[in-house]
């Protein structure tokens, strides 16, 4: 009886892993297509200064329409693309497609804007990433100043030459912000020698800002130490008023979030945000 439970729980969990397992499979191979087939595309959240209330730069954020399963989240997809090395022909794709579309918007005389990409640890990683972004800012003819390149702290422990690689691309007059910051593995002493622009603190730092003592010592002191270190302090995920004006009395410089936009098509950044 009792043997027969077990096997019965066995084959359950068995057959749930294998259903993932599946999945998993099936995203990875319509995954390979979808970049081809057009499923593929970015939408675009902006981001404030949080004392002047102006525009100042837009993060692209990648969506995936698929044929049969409707829309599936990034936080779904790019670990699949980055664990198959897809990550790096898709990462290409949206690097251009992001300055291709900034290059349009001034071309078509909006002011410009800066626009962020986020890029992974894997495409980092490779050798010839510093010479794709030189290549795709020489042929879309946009100014570098206008692309931001966004990267976690994770890439400290797992990029060799990272040094020489953020030196490489502040000489291509990109620039450069640590995404989620407060969250990954990194050391204050190697931060603080990098070449990077900026600082995100990271959502969750956000979230309990009202109503936890904790969560506002760590948000103020990111933003004091940012500041020493001479970095521009951009704040993620917020929601409030409460959330936003506690940031801004703390000198944090500019924030995103839904309270002010969730990301929007291109199309709307155009109709709503530029002028
Ligand atoms: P991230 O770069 O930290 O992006 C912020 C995420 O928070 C986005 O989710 C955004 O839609 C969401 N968000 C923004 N404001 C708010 C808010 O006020 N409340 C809440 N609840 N959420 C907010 P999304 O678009 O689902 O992207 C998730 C993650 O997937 C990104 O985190 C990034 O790590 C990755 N990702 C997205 N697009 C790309 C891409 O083009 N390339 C790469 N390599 N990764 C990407
Ligand atoms: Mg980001
Ligand atoms: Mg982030
Ligand atoms: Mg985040």
């Amino acid at each position: 009886e009792a043997k027969k439970r077990v096997g019965g729980n066995y084959k359950f969990y068995n057959s749930e892993i294998e259903k993932r397992y599946y999945n998993k499979i099936e995203l990875e191979n319509d995954l390979k297509k979808a970049i081809r087939n057009d499923e593929l595309f970015m939408i675009y959240q902006p981001q404030f200064d949080l004392s002047t209330e102006k525009l100042t730069g837009i993060e692209a954020l990648i969506r995936w329409e698929h044929p049969r399963k409707g829309m599936i989240s990034p936080v779904e997809f790019i670990p699949i693309a980055e664990e198959t090395g897809l990550i790096v022909p898709m990462g290409k794709w949206i690097l251009r497609t992001v300055c291709e579309q900034n290059k349009r918007w001034q071309d078509a005389g909006f002011d410009p804007i800066r626009v962020a990409v986020n890029v992974s640890i894997r495409q980092l990683q490779e050798d010839d990433f510093v010479d794709s972004v030189k290549e795709v800012i020489e042929e879309t003819s946009l100014e570098p100043e206008f692309l931001e390149i966004e990267i976690t702290e994770n890439i400290m422990r797992n990029v060799s030459d990272l040094n020489h690689k953020l030196i490489a691309l502040k000489e291509i007059g990109v620039t450069v912000s640590i995404d989620d910051f407060g969250t990954g593995y990194s050391s204050l002493n190697i931060i603080s020698d990098l070449p990077i622009d900026s600082i995100k603190i990271d959502k969750s730092f956000i979230d309990g800002l009202v109503t936890k003592a904790k969560k506002q010592v760590l948000a103020k002191t990111i933003i004091n130490m940012g500041h020493n270190l001479n970095f521009s302090i951009i704040a993620e995920g917020i929601e409030t008023r409460e959330q936003l004006s506690f940031l801004r009395n703390n000198s944090c410089n500019i924030g995103q979030g839904y309270l002010f936009s969730k990301p929007v098509s291109a199309k709307e950044v155009e109709e709503y945000f530029l002028n």
